[in-house]
């Protein structure tokens, strides 16, 4: 299937490794220019570069916190200038640290809406105007399948998600009219670094070793394993395609049948 987004333009946010950067290598594949960010210059750059290398497409690297807001005004100004034009928006961060209700402090509580909600607010804020102006845009939110089914001592987690949820909803529903189309995915288990921090707290708390925890992650999916970023980075391109066209407000797990609910 061609999915019609050759030299469109799109910014993956947190994107030097993980699901971010598979899902900008996924969309290079396709022939979309890039703007990848993260906090970290040098694992960003190389990641740039191996992008580059895979699939000779523009990328431009931009060094970026995400939970700051001048970074991320800063990332939106420097795409624009080198590529005239957002059209894709992929938006996604660092996981919130574990823990119950009462293990945090507000200032927790701060961090970990900075980073996981009001980043996806402010990078949509900069970005729709320029869609808008093109009648064009895609908009995918990376999340959890924690806003399907909460998951056990990721506070933080759960209810700052749930939030995207809305936003998402709300944003599709007054944008559709302008083709700009808004769509959430929530990764079950993918083997990525966070999957590595998750599975060391894990065994930590539990007594186990890290190798018995990754097997236990796997055997309660019902495909049997942990998935592979590009499982993921696969429907974050398509929903980013010329054919989602008919696709928003969507919330779409990715999980090999983790969730336990109906929807
Ligand atoms: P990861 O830790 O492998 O990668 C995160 C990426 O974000 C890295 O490139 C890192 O440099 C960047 N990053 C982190 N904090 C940042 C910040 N403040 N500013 C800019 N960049 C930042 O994580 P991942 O597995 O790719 O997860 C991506 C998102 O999906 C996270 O929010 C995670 O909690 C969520 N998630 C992942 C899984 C999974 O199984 N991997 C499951 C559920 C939810």
């Amino acid at each position: 299937m061609d999915l019609g987004i050759k030299d469109r333009v799109a910014i993956v946010a947190a994107s030097s490794k993980g699901l971010g950067k598979a899902t900008a290598l996924g969309l290079a594949k396709e022939g979309v220019k890039l703007t990848i960010c993260a906090r970290d210059r040098e694992t960003l750059f190389k990641t740039a570069d191996n992008i580059i290398s895979e699939t000779s497409v523009e990328v431009l690297p931009v060094v970026c916190d995400v939970s700051k807001t001048e970074n991320i005004n800063n990332v939106v100004k420097e795409t624009i200038n080198k590529y005239n034009k957002v059209d894709i928006l992929i938006n996604n961060a660092g996981g919130p640290p574990t823990g119950n209700f009462l293990d945090f402090s507000l200032e927790d509580w701060q961090k970990a809406i900075e980073l996981n909600l009001f980043s996806t607010i402010t990078f949509s804020n900069e970005v729709i105007p320029y869609m808008k102006e093109n009648n064009w845009g895609r908009i995918v939110n990376i999340t959890s399948y924690a806003v399907k089914q909460p998951v056990d001592g990721l506070m933080l987690s759960n209810t700052v998600r749930a939030g995207i949820i809305g936003l998402a909803k709300t944003l599709s529903n007054e944008f559709g009219p302008y083709n700009i189309l808004v769509n959430n995915i929530c990764p079950g288990r993918i083997f990525t670094d966070r999957i590595t921090f998750l599975a060391n707290d894990r065994a930590q708390k539990l007594g186990k070793s890290f190798d018995e925890v990754i097997t236990d992650m796997g055997s309660d999916v019902p495909v049997g394993r942990i998935g592979k970023p590009e499982e993921l980075a696969n429907l974050a391109v398509f929903l980013s395609s010329e054919r989602a066209s008919y696709i928003t407000g969507t919330t779409i797990l990715v999980d090999g049948g983790l969730a336990k609910g109906l929807m």
